[in-house]
């Protein structure tokens, strides 16, 4: 097998500029990050490479140049992590890169043409939901039915599909409730009906390393790349994944990027490109970082219910661990065998790192959430998530809303579940951070 930067280069029209193909698919995913896309530059022997400013190429003839003519229809930067998201997000042999995560959401919308219908998981993220509501029903006539994708059953699901379904909207897990779709079983059920709509997945939550989507037989997987592929918080970019048999449909997307422009900048490209080289061994101290912290929160008497798939006592457990990446299970099979520094396994408890994104619900309401909030020292109260920072927020308030409070209830997010995005730091600070912030919110309160 040869690298993706061929399928990528074959999608942009130009096969000049590919890379030496060396087949790099028998590589694992951390090699594959650092090097896909990332080869020394054939001209300067420049082990990283250059930022491209320039918006236009030189033509030795008319029509005759080395792969690229203008930079919103593609540069050596955008091509370059195009290249490595499509090597990373398993299964995926084109990758396209937009602006922003919405952007990517948009030009997915777009792409299924007029007067189509669409089903969606109902706890959608906020931006996804405005999409379809109130853009895409104006300007392409999509109605989009939401559906509890974890509860209802095959028949409420089926039921829930037209002959124009075109698409299928999947977020797993979801915000901030941290809900699971059996993604397997959403795609069979989508291949069972006439309509035979796409499946596409936000794989945003858990990012490429937990969870692959496009092997699990979704037709397209969406990335902010804002989050944890970038890592850094220093990135707005989105990106869009499809595997071998979409050449058509990578093709279509492709047409869209260059004709709406939403395109990321080669200076975003290339950070994003350095934020994702190190993914694997953020994604994995993320999980056991949150791990950590659910665990402690599970603990603590002010703390009435921690939602972190990971844990052994939550529901979703067994689904989570099924839907584990073939990396992310091998990552999560043998920490069974691994111990920190103080000589435990990071599983002795049972459970495993899925992610670092915790949600709780602390004892009381708004009151002792807010107190909670301000008073912890390492997590910055703020919105997003996925950087290497601890972040934490409160989501009827914040990220949700713009939500109704009665489909805020209905979906769980009342005013005492706190959303705490689990950066890298030291574990033991951040377990120590969220337990005084506890006393602080609860116990000090009670006793002033
Ligand atoms: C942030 C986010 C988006 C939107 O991405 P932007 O880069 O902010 O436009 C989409 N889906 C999920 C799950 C997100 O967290």
């Amino acid at each position: 097998m040869t690298i993706t930067s061929y399928s990528n280069a074959v999608l942009n029209g130009n096969e000049t500029h590919t890379r030496k193909k060396l087949p790099y698919a028998v590589d694992g995913f951390g090699t594959r990050a650092i090097h896909v896309g990332s080869e020394p530059n054939p001209s300067t022997g420049a082990v990283i490479p250059p930022i491209s400013l320039s918006t236009t190429y030189k033509q030795d003839g008319v029509g005759n140049h080395k792969g690229f003519e203008y930079s919103r229809s593609g540069n050596p930067n955008r091509d370059a992590l195009e290249t490595a998201l499509a090597s990373l997000e398993a299964g995926g042999a084109y990758a396209l890169a937009f602006s922003s995560g919405s952007a990517t959401t948009a030009t997915v919308v777009q792409s299924i043409g007029p007067n189509a219908h669409a089903v969606s998981v109902n706890d959608v993220y906020g931006g996804t939901f405005r999409y379809f509501k109130r853009v895409a029903s104006e300007t392409q006539g999509l109605e989009t039915t939401f559906v509890d994708f974890e509860n209802a059953d095959d028949d409420t699901i089926l039921a829930s599909f037209r002959d124009n379904t075109k698409l299928i909207w999947i977020e797993s897990p979801t915000n901030p409730t941290l809900r699971l779709v059996d993604i397997p079983r959403i795609v069979s059920l989508a291949r069972s009906h006439v309509a035979n709509p796409l499946v596409v997945v936000d794989n945003t939550f858990l990012s490429p390393f937990y969870q692959s989507p496009l092997l699990l037989g979704a037709d397209i997987v969406v990335h902010s790349l804002t989050k944890y592929i970038n890592g850094h918080s220093d990135v707005v970019m989105g990106a869009a994944i499809l595997p071998p048999h979409h050449l058509k449909l990578a093709e279509k997307l492709r047409f869209l990027q260059n004709a709406h422009g939403a395109v990321p900048s080669p200076y975003d490209s290339w950070l994003a490109q350095r934020g994702l080289k190190t993914l694997h061994l953020r994604m994995k101290a993320h999980g056991i970082n949150a791990l950590k912290v659910a665990r402690a929160l599970q603990r603590s008497p002010y703390v009435k219910d921690v939602l972190y798939p990971g844990l052994e006592t939550n529901p979703r457990n067994a689904l989570a661990y099924r839907l584990l990446s073939p990396h992310g299970k091998k990552f999560v099979d043998n920490l069974k065998s691994v111990t920190d520094e103080d000589g435990v396994s990071p599983d002795s408890e049972g459970g495993f790192p899925y992610g670092g994104m915790v949600s709780f619900r602390i004892r009381g309401g708004a009151a002792e959430a807010n107190r909670f909030l301000t008073a912890l020292r390492l997590f910055t109260l703020a919105e997003s998530l996925g950087g290497v920072e601890s972040l934490a927020e409160l989501p009827a308030q914040m990220t949700h809303g713009s939500i109704p409070e009665k489909e805020r209830s209905l979906l769980g997010i009342g005013d005492n579940l706190v959303r705490l995005s689990v950066g890298v730091e030291e574990a033991d600070d951040l377990v120590r951070d969220v337990e005084q912030a506890l006393q602080v919110a609860l116990h000090d309160a009670d006793h002033v």
